[in-house]
């Protein structure tokens, strides 16, 4: 019979002996017990101001000699780490990247959102939304950081690259939930980079000793939490971004632009006669692009400037290699062209 009666717990931080009200939720063992002070609730919280003007006018069970409120729909775990934060605002400062934040403060979040508690709320969503850049110029400083720490990881067999930096779906299911839609290009992005076999449930699989650098330092995401609208969104970009290849004609400087009689005749073999700095970016972005298949055409751009350590690309091959005025401008329009990608990954997305 005993079976059927839900095991009661007091919480065994949150159990004050001069709280003035004992909260009542629900834990997945039994029942939780926290007993608190409502000057702190009310403090905090119209919501919880309302509750205990409401409670006080019944006459409502007690526990311990206090009044008892009932919190239902919300989960004891979520709530404990809640009052945790009221009483002990010093933790609220979370780790940078940590991978686990957006799951382990979503349930918090709710019930910031439901009793009201704005500030808490405002500050653990920016605890998410900061570990992810919204514009270009913080994408590369995010990601000359990651790539360092890629490095670290690769080196050594103890940590995980997956455990120290942003984990993509997490990120985005907590910012489609809680409306910090603006990480939402930069964390799709970062998923398309993550081959779909390294799964996060397969993160602590004991792997042979001559693969385990590899592993530490290869990216896992939480595939399996996505649901069919993402699904649709990866699938729409990761088609985009694996088809992105800049225009060589495009990378051209000024001077190098062909006339107006080349143009009329549109015709890339006549151009490329007759343009070397053409056939030169023709033959880089062929061998770029054609490296590795790793869907990051924001790193392909960059590494397009890199032209001159390309074996294919020899003086022995292309003994003017680039003229004086493309070399010149060549950053820019890669810089344009980088521009342009990113501005388009809502487009990539479906995010708009
Ligand atoms: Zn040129």
């Amino acid at each position: 019979m005993t079976a059927n009666i839900p095991q009661v717990h007091r919480s065994a931080q949150l159990y004050f002996p001069d709280g003035d009200v004992v909260l009542r939720a629900a834990a997945s063992d039994g029942v939780q017990l926290f007993r608190v002070h409502k000057f702190l609730l009310k403090h905090h919280s119209m919501a919880f101001s309302d509750m205990f003007h409401a409670e006080n006018g019944s006459s409502s069970e007690t526990y311990d000699g206090v009044p008892v409120v009932d919190m239902p729909g919300d989960r004891a775990e979520d709530l404990a780490l809640l009052l945790s934060y009221l009483y002990n605002p010093s933790r609220l400062s979370f780790k940078r990247f940590d991978p686990d934040k957006a799951l382990e403060i979503s349930g918090v979040v709710r019930l910031a959102d439901k009793y009201l508690l704005e500030p808490l709320r405002n500050h653990l969503v920016q605890q998410i939304a900061s570990d992810w850049p919204t514009t270009l110029e913080e994408w590369d400083i995010r990601d000359a950081e990651i790539q360092a720490t890629r490095k670290a990881a690769f080196a050594q067999k103890t940590t995980k690259l997956s455990r120290i930096i942003p984990e993509p779906v997490a990120a985005i299911i907590f910012a489609q939930e809680f409306g910090c839609t603006q990480i939402l290009p930069a964390a799709f992005y970062q998923l398309a980079q993550i081959n779909f076999k390294d799964a996060w449930e397969g993160l602590d699989k004991e792997v042979p000793p001559w693969h385990a650098q590899w592993a530490n330092g290869t990216p896992a995401a939480r595939w399996s939490l996505l649901e069919k609208d993402n699904l649709v969104r990866c699938l729409h970009g990761f088609q985009w971004i694996d088809d992105i290849r800049p225009i060589e004609f495009r990378l051209l400087s000024e001077k190098c632009w062909p006339n107006k009689e080349w143009a009329d005749q549109n015709d890339y073999d006549v151009i490329e006669q007759r343009s070397k700095c053409y056939a030169y970016l023709c033959e880089l972005v062929k061998v770029v692009w054609g490296k590795v298949e790793r869907r990051n055409p924001l790193q392909l751009l960059l590494d397009c400037l890199d032209y001159e350590k390309y074996p294919e690309l020899s003086k022995e091959r292309f003994p003017e290699g680039l003229c004086e005025h493309c070399r010149e401008s060549l950053p820019t329009e890669i810089a344009r062209e980088r521009r342009g990608v990113w501005g388009r990954l809502p487009m990539y997305f479906k995010l708009k």
